[in-house]
């Protein structure tokens, strides 16, 4: 027998018009014994033909998600579609009102959380009910996030490397759409428990973004944010026309070499901007003892030529912390 879904849907998800509405997750707290955490989701259909999920939120400290689809839910229009848009701005609406990354209330990061547990802590059931009720009906997702309060990024938008060569084309076709100053291709080390491993199991393509960081959004982040969801959405048939011809880069940041590692404590010195060509071997960071003035930085070099597209963003760092990213060029890559 089916596991029951304790989150309920205020609107109905197949109905053909435009409804505003929520998840209804069940959260009894001191402050209220029989309430619920309610996250918002918007449902624009009219008639047959693809669904496309649009989401932003998954990490409460990304804003570039959450603006866009909150702006694209008011404007876009059923009569302007074909099939259905499903946007959830907020996924963990908890860690967004929070401003922080992972949920407030049970401190789970929803990227961690899929496939959800539909008798977890509220990331967990929010997890599962877009696993079992949203994702087996969606041909296509696009997970917008951002580089949230530790990281900043060079905005661009991003697939996973994947086995499956005809998955690995469909998703290509998707991201060169999306049309982000970069498009990248990459090589995740840390898959379980992610929306992306969620829907690339089901076959759909999925696409994320990384644009901008550092806890707040920018005019040309949130421009990158919605001009990329219209032209998916055209891409897929669900708006008509075709993509808006953007210069885009394809990049990737194939293995671990491309990501620098702290193994230091103290104050963290970027010696290159985001966005600047690296060379191997070059210093591209430094990590001062300020309480030992007389101590030289620990230096780190780029251990891969290539531009600097994600960075740190807090001064004080600590072993572990990813300190930057680099991506090369992809072969078959250039504009488009
Ligand atoms: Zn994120």
């Amino acid at each position: 027998m089916a596991e029951p879904c304790r989150v309920s849907a205020t609107i109905d998800l197949e109905a053909d018009g435009k409804r505003f509405g929520a998840l209804n997750v069940p959260h009894s707290s001191n402050e209220s014994a029989w309430g619920a955490v309610r996250v918002p989701i918007v449902a624009i259909r009219n008639g047959a033909g693809p669904t496309v999920l649009l989401t932003g939120g998954n990490h409460g400290d990304e804003y570039e998600g959450p603006i866009a689809l909150i702006k694209l839910a008011r404007s876009l229009e059923p009569g302007e579609i074909a099939g259905r848009v499903i946007l959830i701005p907020a996924l963990n609406l908890p860690a967004v009102l929070a401003g922080t990354r992972v949920s407030p209330i049970d401190q789970v990061n929803m990227n961690r959380a899929f496939p959800g547990r539909w008798d977890g802590t509220i990331t967990l059931m929010i997890a599962d009910y877009v696993t079992r009720r949203i994702l087996p009906a969606c041909d296509a997702v696009v997970d917008l996030h951002a580089g949230g309060r530790s990281l900043s990024f060079v905005p661009f938008c991003g697939m996973h490397a994947l086995a499956d060569a005809a998955a690995m084309a469909r998703t290509k076709a998707a991201l060169l759409a999306f049309g982000a100053p970069i498009s990248l291709i990459i090589e995740e080390f840390d898959v379980a428990g992610m929306l992306d491993t969620a829907v690339e199991q089901l076959g759909r393509p999925f696409l994320f973004t990384e644009l901008g960081g550092g806890g707040a959004a920018s005019a040309g982040t949130v421009g990158v944010a919605e001009r990329g969801v219209r032209n998916v959405l055209r891409h897929f048939g669900v708006l008509e026309g075709v993509p808006e011809p953007a210069a885009t880069r394809l990049m990737h940041s194939p293995d671990a070499s491309y990501f620098t590692v702290s193994e230091d404590r103290g104050l963290f010195e970027l010696l290159v901007d985001l966005g600047a060509e690296v060379a191997a071997g070059q210093p591209i960071a430094q990590i001062h003892d300020i309480e030992r003035p007389v101590r030289p930085p620990e230096v780190y070099r780029a251990e891969r030529a290539g531009l600097l597209i994600g960075r740190r963003w807090p001064g004080l760092t600590a072993p572990g912390d990813c300190l930057a990213v680099i991506a090369t060029d992809h072969e078959g890559g250039g504009s488009s």
